[in-house]
Parts: C-alpha cells; sequence; structure tokens
C-alpha cells in the first residue's frame, strides 16, 4: 500500500496504487505526475483517498489524482471550504 497511515485502512486496502513504485506518486516531474493520476483515475478509492488528503491536509504527493498544488488550490478557492464542489 501507498500511503501508511494506520488510522484509516479501510479504504487503503483497495487502493490501486498498491503496487505500484510509490516514488510515482511522490516525485516532482510532471510525467511521474501524469503516471500516478493515469491510476488514480480508475482507482476504487478515489474519492475517499482525495478527502483523506484534504482533510488531515496532507500536502505532499499525489493523493486521490490530483497533485499537492492542485489539492493547495481547490483548498484556497472553494467557496466556504467546501473543496468537494470543485473535484466532483
Ligand atoms: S486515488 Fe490514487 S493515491 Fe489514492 S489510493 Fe487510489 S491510486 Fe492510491
Amino acid at each position: 500500500m501507498l500511503h501508511d497511515d494506520s488510522t484509516h485502512t479501510d479504504w487503503r486496502a483497495r487502493a490501486r496504487c498498491a503496487g505500484f513504485d510509490p516514488e510515482l506518486f511522490f516525485a516532482a516531474g510532471a510525467l511521474e505526475h501524469r503516471i500516478a493520476k493515469r491510476i488514480c483515475r480508475a482507482c476504487p478509492v478515489r474519492a475517499q483517498c482525495l478527502a483523506y488528503a484534504m482533510e488531515q491536509p496532507i500536502d505532499h504527493g499525489v493523493w486521490g489524482g490530483l497533485t499537492e498544488r492542485e489539492r493547495r488550490r481547490y483548498r484556497r478557492v472553494a467557496s466556504e471550504g467546501d473543496w468537494r464542489l470543485l473535484v466532483s
């Protein structure tokens, strides 16, 4: 499993990124970001993963198909803090 945090393990058991190189998700390069985001697009727990990263918040890596920069932007522009409206 890519992300290690024992407090939220239910959805992580179905994470599509398990088995992929974690470097794809934490590298700074655009190519790695594209590959990681492609993996996330077909992940059955993408919504849970994104919610977790947004609510912690987590400021590094690709989570829920969004880079840290994209998550920061959503957090900043979300009306009344409801970022879910922007990423549905
Ligand atoms: S959305 Fe992406 S980072 Fe999150 S669990 Fe799924 S594959 Fe892993």
